[in-house]
């Protein structure tokens, strides 16, 4: 195995770049904006140029590397291919082609998502398992799913949109999929802060210190449970009891060993986890009541380290894309 691993983490607003040993031990991270005048090539060869930099400056060359793992907003197929990132512009964009030729060192591609759950497995919370699903629960729901320690991305690039599984038939605004009713309409920041805006409304004579509040968001409807408001608790309830349901759902398909929740949200976890463990064991099917749930650890560094696991499982012959 060739000693160094480089993992990318491509994000709407940055990109992270991770350089590590391939034992795992992440030595330095670079966080440069995402740029917004590039075409995709463009924007690919000006990361493959700091890539270049930083072997460069390490006195290091290409054969030292056994590859290099990257993660990207967007659907991505078993051919490093990548189906649209409305995040940065793109439509259909060969990133594995490109970034290879242009580095001369082996590349895998993945959904950001499953990348960061394979970060999590490999020495975040989710570390000791083999089979897991990380939901991450910021702006919207994101979703990864492990089995046998290989990323399922399924034929369209879309296994584990957990996001947009369907939870309410009675939904009147659009989610950002155009679909009506998907789960991170309720179970994202966003998605709390609409249902603790729609409940003060409905009533409209029930005290509440979320009233005060301008603009309000999750971390206010969360410290509000927390401190015993009745509104709070029945909007973080309400938000727990659809991702409980969904994920319930998903236990019927994969049947995970864990699942690890991370995104901003996932600091409230003390409010969050019991009336998600206790909506989750109220939904599932009876053999699957008592699937483990983690907080995810690894924060927005899951992404590189997932990346340079991607990179290391590929070297060693895993095929884990
Ligand atoms: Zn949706």
């Amino acid at each position: 195995m060739k000693p160094y691993a480089f993992g990318v983490d491509i994000g709407g607003t940055s990109i992270k770049i991770g350089l590590a040993k391939t034992s795992g031990w992440l030595f330095e991270t670079r966080k440069i904006g995402t740029p917004s005048d590039l075409s995709a090539e463009s924007f690919l060869l000006s990361i493959s140029e700091v890539i270049k930099q930083r072997i460069h400056a390490r006195g290091l060359k290409a054969a030292d590397f056994a590859g290099i793992g990257v993660g990207v907003p967007g659907p991505v197929d078993e051919k490093g291919v990548v189906h649209g990132c409305p995040n940065l512009g793109w439509s259909e964009v060969d990133v594995k082609g490109i970034l290879s030729r242009a580095l001369d060192i082996p590349v895998q591609v993945g959904n950001d998502a499953n990348v960061a759950a394979l970060g999590e497995m490999w020495q975040g919370g989710g570390k000791g398992f083999s089979n897991l699903v990380m939901v991450t629960l910021g702006t919207g729901v994101g979703g990864g799913v492990i089995v046998d320690q290989h990323i399922v991305c399924g034929q369209y690039g879309s296994a584990g949109e957990i996001g947009h599984l369907h939870v309410s038939d009675t939904e009147s605004e659009p989610c950002g999929c155009s679909n009506f009713g998907c789960l991170e309409q309720y179970a994202s920041a966003t998605g709390i802060v609409r249902t603790a805006s729609r409940l003060l409304c409905v009533h409209p004579d029930v005290p509440s210190i979320l009233r005060k509040a301008a603009p309000l968001d999750a971390k206010i409807v969360c410290d509000g449970a927390r401190a015993g408001d009745a509104l709070a608790t029945s909007a973080v309830e309400s938000a727990m009891d659809q991702l409980g349901k969904a994920l319930a759902m998903v236990s019927c398909v994969v049947d995970p060993e864990a699942y690890v929740i991370g995104g901003g949200v996932s600091l409230a976890s003390d409010v969050l986890m019991p009336p998600l463990k206790k909506a989750y064991r109220r939904y599932a099917f009876p053999s699957s009541r008592h699937t483990a749930f983690k907080q995810a650890v690894l924060g927005n560094q899951a992404g590189i380290i997932g990346g340079i696991k991607l990179a290391v499982a590929d070297a060693k012959g895993n095929k884990e894309k």
